[in-house]
């Protein structure tokens, strides 16, 4: 039996200590299976479609040392998690390599039971420094944000922060610590980047790294987003296929958002994530942990589910697993299904921004 370490009583689980638990299904039978999890709400670039720099200047009051939780409090989460059927961690921002020690963190989860995969999303500007850190500690692969390689879109789509030619030094940095294969996720907004998409995928071609083109999405409630601004990913493979054929590539795992593609020359690979056209909610097993220890069921959820407060109260990992399976278990989300169907869905203004859970 194992107890709460101080007098809480209503947290007591009678559960064994081990992750091999039947995954918990939703609603719509969907397993849980991923746990994104945001280390920082704090971010070194300013996208326009996740943190506007009018809206997030100096100053602006992010989450304080307090509210965040520890590495300590992230890893004994991760654990229930991985209890209730969690089998790949993402860890992620605002920008996680803001996050101090960040590689102690990677190290710590690399331990727990039953994670097979342990992965990392950055805007790729400290990448170069962290990167043999971060591959010696257990991290198994980074996916880098990359929106352009034209200086003036680049600049255009993350508020004119950072440098392009370090991006791409922590890319190369990234394999040759051995943290590849690289994906390279590229947010497509038209009249912005649009036209530089097709050079971006051929700049990466013969790499071994994966660029997926994104289709911008109405992510929490600043972008203002039009429908009119979305390339459909079918646009944009398009031109990339007029120069170069590609061939459809089965998807790797139940769940995977990506629709792949291969050079039919052999030059590697591409992938679509299409969350306006067609959608993937049907598969999606995907959890979400804001670094003040909010869990959100849904990318484009309105409000979250506190976990830090029983964690805070004593809960052990069994208490703390029967939470997560009930909140998961009761899940309906699929608001992209529902935009796609309606065109747009009640409540679309009171989501929860993207950067506050992890993207
Ligand atoms: S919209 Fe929500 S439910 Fe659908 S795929 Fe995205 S995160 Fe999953």
């Amino acid at each position: 039996m194992a107890h709460v370490r101080d007098k809480h009583t209503h947290y007591e689980s009678d559960a064994d200590s081990s992750a091999g638990g039947e995954p918990v299904q939703d609603r719509l039978a969907r397993p849980i299976r991923d746990l994104r999890i945001s280390v920082t709400d704090k971010c070194n670039f300013r996208c326009p479609y996740c943190m506007p720099a009018d809206r997030y200047g100096e100053g602006y009051p992010f989450l304080t040392r307090q509210d965040l939780l520890s590495f300590e409090e992230i890893v004994q989460l991760a654990r229930a998690f991985a209890r209730s059927g969690v089998r790949k961690l993402r860890l992620t921002g605002g920008e996680p390599l803001l996050r101090r020690d960040l590689s102690l963190l990677v190290e710590m989860l690399a331990g727990i039971d039953g994670i097979e995969d342990l992965a990392l999303t950055t805007n790729g500007m400290l990448l170069k420094q962290h990167a043999v850190a971060l591959r010696r500690a257990g991290l198994h692969r980074v996916t880098v944000s990359l929106d352009s390689l034209d200086d003036t879109a680049f600049a255009a789509m993350n508020g004119g922060r950072g440098s392009l030619g370090e991006v791409l030094d922590g890319i190369a940095a990234a394999a040759a610590a051995g943290l590849d294969p690289i994906k390279i996720n590229v947010v497509v907004k038209r009249g912005v980047n649009d036209h530089t998409a097709a050079g971006l995928a051929e700049h990466f071609r013969g790499t071994g790294h994966i660029v997926r083109f994104i289709e911008y999405m109405d992510v929490g409630t600043l972008n203002d987003w039009r429908r009119t601004e979305v390339v459909p990913s079918a646009e944009v493979l398009g031109r990339i296929a007029e120069k170069f054929p590609v061939e459809p590539v089965d998807r790797d795992y139940p769940g995977e958002v990506a629709e792949r593609y291969r050079y039919v020359d052999g030059a590697g690979e591409i992938g679509f994530i299409s969350s306006v056209t067609a959608p993937f909610c049907g598969g999606c097993t995907r959890a979400r942990l804001s670094a003040d220890g909010k869990l959100f069921l849904c990318l484009f959820a309105k409000e979250g589910h506190d976990l830090r407060a029983p964690l805070r109260e004593g809960a052990d990992d069994g208490a703390l697993e029967a939470v997560i399976r009930a909140i998961w278990g009761r899940r309906t989300d699929r608001y992209s299904e529902m935009r796609k169907n309606a065109g747009t869905t009640r409540g679309a203004n009171q989501k929860v921004e993207m950067y506050h859970m992890g993207g």
